[in-house]
């Protein structure tokens, strides 16, 4: 079109093309402003032949958007202004992509980029550009819209007018941003602590390690719906000894074994009738507690008693946590009534059914569960929909019956939301969205109103109480409920200690005897140190979480246990024992 042959201008800048004299002066500028912008330009323009001729084209120019928001590049289209318009067999000939932050002005970056834009634009099965332009278009709009993308281009803009080395540091921080881990972080000191590294990959990997071919078999009825109730038990025929066991229920110092020994391993629905009870759910579900009864009955024989940790045993202690904290004044302030009943069914249903493996282990094995759920989520996935089934399957103990629609729809979101929470591959999101979003906010207020008449209630409330914020407080408040553990009083902690260890020794030993990749060699019975994965898993899962949530609800009781439980673990870990408590003198 404008005479020159291929080698003339391939690898050429724009500006080093003969520009013709017959544009206004101000053209470029004008153009320039518009792409610069990452605004499309189209108009009127005046090129330049081989020959010195000057030939009026229809020229459009679209700066192409990259990943990080930056312009990567600019795609403009040049047809001669007598060309009929229906014939696009030669227009992406007529392609020029232009790798530069300044159409015309500035130099190419990387010239790679270029020619596989240049590749990119060519026609397509149709040999026309039309589709590949309107997806242009489309990539554009996205990455325009994605609030990601608009962090990034404010801080493409600052680094145009920032000092080289503040300019590379946020370079950096773009590198960052660019990943899709934004809130894992990278645990750097765990390579010297093979339990610290066995109990983080173990809890927050999935499908990685997957090995085919090895189907992982449940027990024969680890689905199955038990339609035969137990003798009915009501809040006010309940044997002595175990209405004994729950007298101080409302307090942290609580003890669950007690009711464990006292309930013949069946704690959930005596301290469920309880706590609902004491809650009021029945009310606020408008059902009777003989249907709660039953639903709690079924829910407790989903729970596998054969587990030495995940029984139900564990369900109820979730669910005495989670009561506790669902009467801090703060959690108060913060939840609503549909939260409250909420959190309390989600903490008992939350483990239903767990086979006592990981997922890890039930992705290595090709188990039913992990094809269903694609590796992903595999256990909260099966926790939670299968709570729903037993629950809706039979009106006798279907707590939900009595509902109106839309409550339930909102219920149950909630329910499932916090059963998902419990999954530890998003353990560092969770916290850290919730301290960036609820307690840096509010230690902002606290800053503003000190001096004055403390702070500003009604922006606190807006902080506490938008459904955003409330969603991550009732996943925090699940997920410090499961793993409360290491903050009970020190005979408990010891206890539950004891119960996950065998439980991960068992599938150390499952993984051996049947070939399975071992994802977490450290808990071999033969050779582990249980008070150095106690260490680990506090340092690691539990000190920075309960940290915030203390800040949050207040909670030093618990703070000071970590720390007695924490001292006892490293004192017998300093003295080099394995075991869980130091040999009788
Ligand atoms: P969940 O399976 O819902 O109970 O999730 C909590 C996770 O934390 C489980 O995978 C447990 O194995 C793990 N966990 C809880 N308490 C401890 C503990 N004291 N030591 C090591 N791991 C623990
Ligand atoms: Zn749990």
């Amino acid at each position: 079109m404008m005479g020159y042959k291929r080698e003339e201008l391939i690898g050429k800048e724009q500006t080093e093309v003969p520009k013709s004299d017959k544009n206004k002066a101000d053209l470029l500028d004008t153009i320039n402003s518009f792409i610069k912008k990452g605004k499309e330009w189209q108009g009127m323009y005046y090129g330049r032949k081989r020959n010195g001729d000057s030939v009026q084209q229809n020229v459009k120019i679209t700066p192409v958007i990259g990943q990080g928001g930056k312009i990567r590049h600019y795609v403009s289209i040049k047809r001669p202004c007598n060309e009929n318009k229906s014939d696009k067999s030669h227009l992406c000939d007529r392609v020029q992509a232009e790798s530069q932050t300044d159409v015309h002005t500035c130099k190419h970056k990387d010239r790679r980029k270029s020619s596989d834009v240049r590749s990119n634009t060519s026609r397509g099965s149709d040999g026309s550009s039309q589709p590949r332009r309107s997806s242009i278009a489309r990539i554009h709009s996205m990455t325009i819209e994605a609030p990601i993308t608009k962090v990034i281009n404010i801080i493409n803009v600052a680094q145009e007018s920032s000092s080289e080395p503040v300019a590379e540091a946020l370079d950096r921080v773009l590198e960052i941003l660019r990943t899709t881990e934004l809130y894992s972080p990278q645990l750097g000191s765990k390579e010297d602590d093979p339990h610290a590294s066995d109990l983080v990959d173990g809890l927050m990997s999935d499908g990685l390690r997957r090995l085919s071919g090895n189907e992982y078999i449940f027990t024969k009825n680890a689905h199955t719906i038990h339609s035969h109730f137990h003798i009915p038990v009501s809040l006010h025929d309940i044997p002595p000894r175990i209405t004994e066991s729950m007298e101080n229920e409302d307090c942290w110092d609580f003890d669950i074994f007690e009711l464990e020994a006292a309930t013949h391993k069946r704690p959930l629905v005596y301290l469920g009738l309880k706590t609902f009870s004491r809650f009021g759910v029945c009310e606020f579900l408008n059902c009777s507690e003989s249907v709660l009864r039953s639903w709690l009955q079924v829910i407790e024989a989903n729970y596998h008693s054969s587990n030495s940790y995940h029984n139900s045993t564990h369900s109820a202690d979730v669910l005495h946590a989670t009561a506790y904290f669902l009467c801090k004044e703060r959690v108060k302030q913060s939840l609503d009534r549909t939260d409250e009943v909420a959190a309390l069914i989600a903490a008992t249903v939350h483990d239903v059914d767990h086979p006592g493996r990981t997922n890890s282990f039930l992705c290595n094995a090709g188990s039913e569960l992990a094809l269903l759920y694609n590796d992903t989520a595999v256990l909260e996935s099966h926790h939670a929909a299968l709570a729903f089934q037993l629950t809706t399957r039979d009106d006798k103990c279907n707590i939900f019956k009595n509902m109106e629609r839309n409550e339930y729809r909102t219920l149950r979101q909630a329910i499932i939301d916090m059963v998902l929470a419990t999954e530890m591959t998003k353990h560092f999101e969770h916290v850290n969205k919730f301290v960036n979003s609820i307690n840096k906010p509010l230690a902002g207020l606290e800053d503003n109103g000190s001096g004055n008449s403390g702070i500003n209630e009604d922006s606190c409330n807006t902080i506490l109480t938008s459904p955003e914020n409330r969603t991550l407080i009732k996943r925090m408040l699940i997920k410090c409920a499961d793993i409360s553990n290491p903050c009970r009083p020190l005979d408990l902690c010891i206890e539950w200690a004891a119960r996950i260890s065998e439980e991960y020794f068992a599938q150390t030993d499952e993984e051996k005897r049947q070939g399975l990749p071992v994802v977490m060699p450290v808990f071999d019975r033969k050779t582990c140190s249980i008070p150095k994965s106690q260490i680990s898993f506090i340092d690691y899962f539990v000190t920075d979480m309960f940290d915030a949530w203390d800040v949050f609800a207040d909670l030093p009781n618990l703070i000071q246990y970590l720390a007695i439980n924490f001292k006892y673990w490293k004192c017998l870990d300093e003295q080099k024992l394995r075991s869980l408590r130091p040999p009788e003198p």
